[in-house]
């Protein structure tokens, strides 16, 4: 990549790939590894041949806390400074969204287990803490989901989808109107909601596992702050976002098994993933960042739409499998986040 922006080692969007090792099932079954690193932690290889380049690889053995050391903390700092920030967990069905992520539901994890929305959400709290004699903070979160193109606020899941639209103000901030935003305060409380969340999201529908990989989960962090500083300007309010994102599983749809209903959420959600690409890609090409970032072609863009791409900072994890059964899998995660580099 030759634009400057993109070498300049904080470039807005920033691709990692992250290997999980074999789970039981599969070493049960005797899967072979078919997946190998380079020294420099920026390239992975598919069987002999196939090489790729990224951001950051991380291979089977890094740490929750090497993961978010890389890819999150930088974008936490920058949402407390103002800006937006967005985190995406890429990947088929079972490649480690959710386990990199985290949720809710692993607060009673061991410490170097936790996932990314913990750890983000526990730096948010100790900055805050932090500045606190600088500049007076207001911390809200919301939390969504797409299933279908449509938008379910996971907080109030009494909320009609119909009532919940997206709009952009003058300034060109996404509003999603019709969602509640919750005030908080400390760690626990957001982690409460958090759970709340992430447990509608997983029993409130009868085909639960279906549901959830057809899904996308947005967790989102608004950070208003108000300086407090003598020389500062006391009316100013400085607003950023952090979305958290556990993307749909991107396993195509197979045509077979796939019928009516059923077979129109698969393509729909494609529809989503195949928006995410193409704006990410086109983030990252210089020329057409210029001309029209296609961001109207899915809800899950249009809504990121202040948050990638400008002032705002990314990054995309995509998750992948080691397993050789997973090879097919495996290199179209590849070839997808590597087409968003
Ligand atoms: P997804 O959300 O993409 O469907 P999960 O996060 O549920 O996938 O992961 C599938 C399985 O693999 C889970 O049992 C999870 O604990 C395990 N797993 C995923 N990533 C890792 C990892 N980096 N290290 C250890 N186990 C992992
Ligand atoms: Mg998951």
């Amino acid at each position: 990549r030759d634009s400057p922006v993109e070498d300049d080692g904080c470039s807005s969007v920033r691709v990692a790939v992250r290997a999980r090792p074999l789970v039981e099932k599969e070493i049960v079954e005797k899967c072979m590894e078919c997946v190998s690193y380079s020294q420099d932690g920026k390239q992975v290889a598919l069987g002999k041949d196939r090489r790729f380049t990224f951001d950051h690889v991380f291979g089977p053995a890094v740490s929750q806390e090497d993961v978010y050391n890389e890819c999150v903390k930088p974008l936490v700092e920058s949402c407390c400074s103002g800006y937006n920030a967005t985190v995406l967990a890429y990947g088929q069905t079972g490649s480690g969204k959710t386990f990199t992520m985290g949720c809710g539901n692993n607060v009673s994890l061991l410490e170097e287990e936790l996932g990314i929305l913990p750890r983000a959400i526990r730096q948010l709290f100790e900055t805050v803490e932090e500045r606190s004699n600088q500049a007076e903070f207001l911390i809200k979160c919301a939390f969504v989901e797409i299933y279908n193109e449509d938008i379910k606020d996971l907080l109030h899941p009494d909320t009609p989808s119909k009532s919940i639209s997206i709009r952009e103000d003058a300034n060109g901030n996404i509003i999603l109107a019709g969602v509640k935003e919750e005030v908080v305060t400390d760690f626990e409380s957001m982690i409460r909601f958090l759970q709340h969340g992430s447990v509608f999201r997983t029993t409130g529908s009868t085909l639960m596992n279906q549901h959830s990989s057809r899904s996308h989960a947005i967790f989102t962090i608004i950070v208003e702050q108000r300086s407090i500083l003598e020389c500062a300007n006391i009316s100013e309010v400085i607003t950023a976002k952090f979305h958290l994102v556990d993307l749909a599983g991107s396993e195509r749809a197979k045509r077979t098994g796939a019928v009516g209903m059923r077979f129109k959420e698969s393509v729909t959600i494609n529809c989503g993933l195949l928006a995410l690409g193409n704006v990410i890609s086109a983030l990252g090409d210089e020329q057409k960042r210029c001309q029209h970032v296609p961001y109207r072609e899915s809800k899950l863009t249009r809504m990121l739409q202040d948050s990638l791409g400008g002032n705002s900072r990314t990054c995309m994890i995509a998750c992948i499998s080691t397993a050789d059964t997973n090879f097919e899998e495996t290199l179209n995660s590849l070839k997808y986040a590597n087409r968003a580099r």
